[in-house]
């Protein structure tokens, strides 16, 4: 079975749809959260996600803001004001599929949030020691996070240290031991490749494949700046960051 696994949309409709074109037949999807936020098409992503096969979707904290759930003047300000943007613009039935998004799953090998197990929402794991920390909240063999935009995979070893991986497009991983594992981000890439990110969990084979895959990143800035939308959250598409 193939799950497509995929993080941080931000409303970039142009990066989603490669993504789906790349990735081809999947039967399942897992989404990590952060639908909404920075881009420009977000009643267009959310209907696209909504009808993706056996879907599990997460809340990330730009969903919660845009719901009201949580205060917006804890994001900075460029943040803050597309997420204004943004809910002015979107449609009631996207209001209520971003009032189901889920802030973790826990199944008998995954554990599946945005942020991290300790924080599902804010706590990003950028490093091996906040990854050290992190393990000790989820009991599964693996937890998959979003939320920091960059591909990597936390490994715990026996010693108790942390290796950290960088995945290259194409690298299929097998997990030895527990795990943390982060598919990159879909619509706004902050490792410097601007190129939407994905993974594919291949159960059969065991493996977790990283891939690239590039879009039309001037027609989303010329939308982002057509609404409103902070002129930063156009230019850092062409430098992913
Ligand atoms: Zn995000």
């Amino acid at each position: 079975m193939r799950t497509l696994v995929i993080s941080d949309i931000h409303a970039n409709l142009n990066a989603f749809k490669a993504v789906l074109a790349d990735a081809g037949s999947v039967d399942q999807v897992w989404f990590l959260g952060d639908l909404v936020g920075y881009g420009p098409d977000p009643d267009e992503c959310i209907e696209l996600l909504r009808n993706l096969p056996n879907l599990l979707a997460l809340m990330g904290n730009h969903d919660a803001a845009l719901m009201e759930y949580i205060p917006i003047d804890r994001f900075n300000r460029e943040a803050a004001d597309a997420i204004k943007v943004q809910a002015g613009l979107i449609n009631q039935n996207s209001r209520e599929f971003l009032e189901l998004l889920k802030l973790r799953i826990d199944s008998d090998n995954l554990t599946i949030v945005h942020g991290s197990p300790r924080n599902p929402v804010w706590e990003y794991i950028l490093g091996p020691s906040n990854a050290r920390e992190n393990f000790k909240h989820f009991e599964s063999q693996g937890c998959l996070v979003g939320h920091s935009h960059v591909p990597v995979i936390f490994v715990l070893k026996e010693d108790g240290l942390i290796d950290t991986l960088f995945p290259k497009h194409g690298d299929r991983w097998q997990a030895d031991g527990r795990f943390i594992l982060n598919p990159g981000s879909v619509g706004q890439p902050r490792d410097f490749d601007p190129r939407a990110s994905y993974v594919i969990w291949d159960d059969e084979e065991q493996t977790w494949g990283f891939y690239r895959v590039e879009y039309d990143i001037t027609g989303v800035q010329d939308r982002i700046m057509k609404l409103g939308i902070p002129p930063r959250q156009a230019t850092r598409l062409r430098t992913g960051t």
